[in-house]
């Protein structure tokens, strides 16, 4: 089977490029290298240098493919307040695209990165797949978009698709080329900026009043290489027309001191950090309910947050 990795270039796509080879998949990439790294890509991998926003370019990369995971797009939850427009052209318009031209090239396979940030202020914790969609910001506004198109292609169009709801995506792959690492600018990620903290420039903490039980916001994190494993999984359970939203995580959650406490353990050294002011939109807790991931898909992630910790600082070298 070939698989079309839009997105390949990135920390994600990338990581999903080197496991999907690795247990023998054949793979193409897609990605216009605006915020990925076309070294990400291993040599002799085909690789479409080319923009969802161009069709054309889209058919070409889908050629000989049987199944597309789609991760390229724009996923800056700042950014897509500021640019609302850049979020939706890109990740709307771009996946419109995408699976306009899937239909013409009869590819009806398809695994989506979809978000947490689909579900904004959850009402219940730990969040299902049922609880409802108020995203806070463009970027959760187009990913819900996303999703709603691809049921109604599944409908339409008897596409068999999975839309993945990331939770926090952290740690990295040892690939036979080095490590995939985040390589993000500007980084705004917690797990990589704890570790990048100096007491010239701390990691700042975004509330320390928040009604958790340390005052600081509590995430699930998920290591990417569980993450790639659940797409390998979702794809292999594709087989008839439909769409199915699955959530990815760890089912449990870690406070931003439990992060930095656990960074700081896997250093030998206490990380400086300053206590800043919140940050805007920021729930105070997010944790999956990973039940149907588990169920369905046979998913279990097994790599813990000191697995993410010391594999992202391993990466950084
Ligand atoms: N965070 C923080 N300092 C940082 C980056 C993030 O305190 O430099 C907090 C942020 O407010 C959130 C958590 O860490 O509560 C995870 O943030 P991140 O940006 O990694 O992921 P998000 O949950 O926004 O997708």
């Amino acid at each position: 089977m070939r698989v079309l990795v839009t997105g390949g270039a990135g920390y994600i796509g990338s990581t999903a490029v080197d496991i999907l080879t690795t247990q023998g998949y054949e793979v193409s990439v897609f990605d216009d290298c605006s915020t990925g790294h076309g070294d990400n890509v291993p040599t002799g991998i085909t690789f479409i240098q080319g923009s969802l926003l161009n069709r054309s370019e889209i058919a070409q990369a889908l050629k000989g493919c049987d199944a597309v995971m789609h991760f390229a797009g724009k996923s800056l939850v700042g950014e897509s307040v500021e640019k609302p427009e850049l979020y939706w052209s890109v990740n709307v318009g771009g996946t419109r695209n995408l699976l306009d031209e899937m239909r013409v090239a009869r590819i009806s396979k398809l695994i989506f990165s979809s978000s947490a940030a689909t579900y904004g202020e959850p009402e219940v914790l730990p969040i299902l797949e049922s609880a409802s969609n108020k995203p806070t910001n463009a970027y959760g506004a187009t990913k819900l978009a996303v999703d709603a198109m691809i049921t109604d292609e599944a409908r339409g169009h008897g596409l068999s698709a999975a839309s993945l709801r990331y939770f926090n995506v952290a740690g990295a792959l040892k690939s036979t080329r080095g490590w995939l690492t985040e390589r993000h600018n500007p980084e705004t990620h917690l797990i990589p900026n704890v570790l990048r903290s100096t007491p010239a420039n701390p990691v700042k903490i975004f509330g320390s009043d928040w009604p958790t039980k340390d005052g600081t916001c509590i995430r699930d994190y998920v290591h990417v290489v569980d993450l790639i494993d659940a797409h390998i999984k979702a794809l292999n359970s594709l087989s008839k027309p439909g769409h199915e939203i699955f959530n990815l995580g760890s089912g449990g959650g870690y406070s931003v001191r439990e992060v930095i406490a656990a960074a700081s353990d896997a250093i030998g050294s206490q990380i400086p950090f300053i206590d800043s002011p919140r940050r805007a939109g920021d729930p105070a807790v997010l944790i999956a309910d990973i039940s149907k991931a588990k169920r369905v898909l046979g998913w279990e992630p097994t790599r813990n947050l000191e697995a993410m910790v010391s594999d992202t600082l391993a990466s950084f070298g």
